[in-house]
């Protein structure tokens, strides 16, 4: 039996056409016998584990050592199939198998019908697990990837190509509990088989103990803080001449993606898929970004804004701290729910920023000793707030000084009730009541601007988003104002702290 490969003839679904551009760049186009690229798949897909097993060989009568394999991690989470075990014999009393096991998949397309995937008729066969990772909760996938409704059908391209999926994907296992995919898509397969040439097979580890194969700036339990990480890793690799791990010709593609370079490619979406590796994988999201360019025009809005400030700093190694430093230490492990909601509504392109209050709030300043945001978030929020949320630049100016002068009065005058109670405000009427609080109890002349309301809303932002953004600016003034004059040496100003 053949099969006909081509990078003219995608299906559509995400993780074969993946996996047909991986048995391209593996077996080229054209024609090709199913039984070779199964075999040469295999190969690829079974890793030794380092122990010895015995056999006994029957036609050298005696015993001899094997080395042990099994499916790669994590692919072992997908393909359940064990080896196949051969006959035993018994020899002095010992029994021994007559051979390694064999760790085989097999195809079996004996049925006629139409392929789920590609739409083809001609043999199929009820797809497995191995061949669609993600049909292992049906109706559950159903609901996030509209393409797949009840039992699948597939024919031996789609189910090769299902098997080399395994071999093009992004995967990053956070503590043996939560394993998150990615796998970039377009239907132009072409340009799919030049980003996985020139972009995301040069980044790629090989198959390591690690539980990941490929880097990101920071990653975590959650779907989204692990997608921004790889993205501000891509990012990165367009900033810093030492990380030169990509080609020209790379670069360049990832320019052009990103729309720093015309002409724009074929539409490209980053799929991430996460779930519990267990018995079986349990999908808890599925999600899917496109909005590369415009996430990286505010990336390189980010690197200016904190050039003009620290010129000699680091600024891609700023910009992943600021993204990062939404978590807590506990006693066990980290908790990233913050950074993890802050990322979410980032790559939504939404108000992440009542998260970030929270965070200052609630852990920031409960910590010991309570420690600001660290150096440049402020700026970089700042270019959000504009550039997204519509905040006027005269606004965000009145808020930061003002904000910043409430948080060092109220860390003089030991106030920081007055600071919760202004975050905890509720109502217009509550944040006004606040206001005057301040200004009474502080001696402080609030800004005329903060009092002109149209309709509820002050200089075209919604009270409660002001309200927020003031709260941020003072809560951090107070925090860079209580902490430790040693730690306060460096990284000093009024636009960030550094948290060193
Ligand atoms: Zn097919």
């Amino acid at each position: 039996m053949k099969v006909y490969l081509s990078l003219d003839e995608p299906t559509g679904n995400f993780w074969i056409d993946n996996g047909l551009v991986e048995l391209i760049s593996r077996f080229g186009e054209g024609e090709h016998e199913v039984e070779e690229v199964r075999q040469g798949l295999l190969k690829e897909l079974v890793r030794k584990t380092g122990k010895l097993g015995r056999y006994y060989d029957e036609s050298a009568k005696q015993v001899k050592e094997y080395e042990k394999v099994n499916w790669a991690y994590p692919v072992n989470t997908f393909i359940r199939v064990s080896g196949k075990p051969a006959p035993k014999i018994t020899i002095a009393g010992e029994e021994y198998p007559t051979a390694p096991p064999v760790f085989d998949l097999k195809l079996n397309p004996t049925g006629r019908g139409r392929c789920t995937f590609c739409g083809a008729e001609g043999p199929t066969e009820p797809s497995k697990q191995w061949i669609f990772p993600f049909l292992v909760t049906p109706d559950k996938f159903a609901n996030f990837y509209p393409g797949l409704r009840g039992a699948a059908r597939v024919c031996p391209r789609c189910a090769l190509a299902g098997l080399a999926g395994y071999l093009g994907w992004l995967y990053r296992a956070q503590g043996g509990e939560v394993l998150h995919i990615f796998v970039f898509h377009s239907h132009d397969l072409r340009f799919l088989k030049e980003l996985r040439d020139t972009v995301l097979q040069p980044l790629k580890l090989k198959y390591t103990d690690k539980g990941f194969n490929f880097p990101t700036a920071f990653a975590g339990p959650y779907i989204h803080e692990t997608l921004l990480g790889l993205l501000l890793w891509l990012f990165a690799q367009l900033q810093r001449q030492d990380l030169g791990e990509l080609s020209d010709a790379g670069k360049e593609l990832l320019r052009s993606i990103l729309g720093e370079l015309p002409p724009i490619p074929s539409e490209l979406k980053l799929y991430g898929i996460s779930g519990q590796p267990g018995k079986r994988f349990n999908m808890g999201s599925f999600e899917e970004f496109s909005r590369f360019q415009e996430l990286y025009r505010l990336y390189r809005d980010w690197l200016a804004a904190l050039t003009t400030r620290w010129p000699q700093e680091d600024q891609v190694r700023l910009v992943n701290h600021i993204w990062d430093q939404f978590y807590q230490r506990r006693e066990r492990g980290t908790e990233t729910i913050w950074r993890e909601r802050i990322a979410r509504d980032l790559l939504g392109f939404g108000d992440f920023f009542p998260y970030v209050e929270q965070f200052l709030y609630e852990v920031r300043a409960k910590e010991s000793p309570p420690r600001p945001l660290s150096k440049g978030s402020e700026e970089v929020f700042g270019i959000y707030a504009k550039g997204v949320l519509g905040m006027k630049e005269e606004l965000n100016h009145k808020l930061k000084g003002f904000g910043h002068t409430l948080g060092r009065t109220a860390q003089k005058e030991g106030e920081m009730g007055l600071l919760y109670s202004l975050r905890n405000a509720k109502s217009l009427e509550e944040f006004y009541r606040v206001l005057n609080d301040i200004q009474f109890r502080l001696e402080m002349t609030i800004p005329e601007e903060l009092l002109g309301l149209e309709g509820e809303k002050i200089m075209g932002l919604p009270w409660s988003m002001v309200k927020t953004h003031l709260s941020i600016y003072a809560m951090n003034a107070y925090l860079r104002a209580a902490r430790p004059q040693e730690g306060r040496m460096k990284g000093e100003g009024e636009g960030g702290g550094s948290d060193g």
